[in-house]
């Protein structure tokens, strides 16, 4: 197979395009799905050669297969790290990046604000282990103070955070965790590929649900860990003999995600950016949280680290007669456009009630620690009109004041 020949110098949604491109003998235009778990050998020799492992040949799908290539060497050249292991989910890469590069006695810090299945990997499984998982405020700078003042061997967050779009500082953190000795690891999900740049901080290892945004249509689960070669060269044996492997037309679907990465999500984030100003006028809401509005608390340090507000808008409603989950069932039951779902990114809007699904289990203190109340509504903001959304939105709000 032939890799694309691109200059080195291309921009970025050049590479979203073009980036790991790798043609067969037919020449297609548009990169084939390679269906196969294996491969063939003209010879016993070949096959030999082949397990002496350079790296060149396909050998077995569990450990690389071409259209799953062709997805790493894309994400990879875009997110500006030497490596990519493309997973089959999303929380298969935390896992992966969390646990591979971890073992018992090692020293774990991670910031509370995190998707539920990641918290439950550094607390539960992390602990079981027989790793020291130390949870902070990843918001108060003094807390990672505190937590990398002693030596530390990972540091796991997500920024802007799930539901309630809580900032951590890269460039505070990144430093302090490295002169504790740790790697960080940063699930960059809610910021898109698109908006923050890890790699520009200093960040060890960068993990994607490819789910999300990079699918952008709700199709298909997948997962990314870029990282540079020490990390790859330590991550790869625990991938290969644990297979959380993506399988090849899951890659095919996210590589053609790639290529309308940029459009999609700058689209919805100026569509977010709309939505998210009307509800702060809106006499039914509390209080809006969105990465893009003067009024986010970290504004300053979102202009520094991110290049926009990305789809995602938090916002809490009042009490309408004093019952501020039936204010949150109410507009959610309104809804026409908008449909009421868990997931995120995609480009059908998607709104959840974080309290009574995503974080149903969670005590009521943990709750208002992460910010999540009763009226308390996560909006994942699609392709469709704005002004559409808008008026869905209104339908039920207009009813509560
Ligand atoms: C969805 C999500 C995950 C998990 O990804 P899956 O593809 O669902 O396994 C991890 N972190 C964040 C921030 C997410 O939104």
């Amino acid at each position: 197979m032939a890799m694309s020949d691109l200059p080195d110098d291309v921009n970025p949604a050049t590479l979203l395009v073009h980036g790991g491109t790798r043609r067969s003998q037919f020449e297609e235009t548009s990169e084939a799905i390679f269906l196969t778990s294996g491969y063939v050998y003209g010879s016993a020799e070949a096959a030999e050669a082949a397990f002496a492992n350079d790296g060149s040949r396909f050998v077995y799908s569990r450990f690389r297969n071409p259209t799953v290539a062709m997805f790493e060497d894309r994400l990879a050249q875009y997110e500006g790290y030497p490596r990519c292991f493309a997973t089959a989910s999303g929380m298969a890469a935390v896992h992966a990046a969390v646990i591979g590069l971890l073992k018992a006695g090692d020293r774990l810090v991670a910031s509370r604000a995190l998707f539920g299945s990641c918290l439950y990997i550094v607390s539960d499984i992390a602990r079981r282990f027989g790793i020291e998982s130390v949870i902070i405020d990843g918001t108060k700078p003094e807390e990672w103070e505190k937590a990398l003042s002693v030596p530390t061997d990972l540091v796991f967050l997500e920024t802007p955070s799930n539901p309630c779009l809580d900032v951590v500082d890269l460039e505070h953190v990144v430093p302090l965790a490295h002169k504790a000795g740790a790697r960080v690891v940063v699930d960059n999900v809610f910021a898109t590929p698109v908006l923050q740049k890890p790699n520009r901080f200093g960040v060890d290892v960068v993990v994607y649900s490819a789910t999300k945004h990079i699918d952008g249509q709700g199709r298909c689960l997948g997962g990314a860990i870029l990282c540079d070669d020490t990390v790859a060269a330590l991550l790869a044996p625990y991938l290969r003999h644990t297979g959380p492997a993506m399988s090849p037309f899951n890659a095919w679907t996210l590589l053609k995600g790639l290529e309308t990465l940029e459009l999609r999500v700058k689209a919805q984030q100026a569509a977010a950016l709309k939505v998210a100003t009307f509800l702060e006028g809106h006499p039914a809401v509390a209080r809006v949280l969105y990465a893009g509005l003067d009024s986010h608390p970290q504004r300053a340090l979102l202009r520094r680290q991110m290049a926009g507000g990305s789809n995602l808008i938090c916002f809490h409603l009042k009490p309408a007669g004093g019952d501020a989950k039936a204010a949150a069932f109410a507009t959610l039951n309104a809804l026409r456009i908008i449909k009421i779902s868990n997931n995120l990114g995609d480009s059908k809007s998607l709104a959840t009630h974080p309290a009574t699904t995503t974080h149903q289990r969670l005590t009521v203190e943990e709750k208002e620690t992460l910010g999540i109340g009763p009226g308390t509504i996560r909006l994942s903001v699609g392709l469709e009109d704005p002004d559409d959304l808008i008026a869905d939105l209104k339908r039920g709000l207009d009813g509560l004041v």
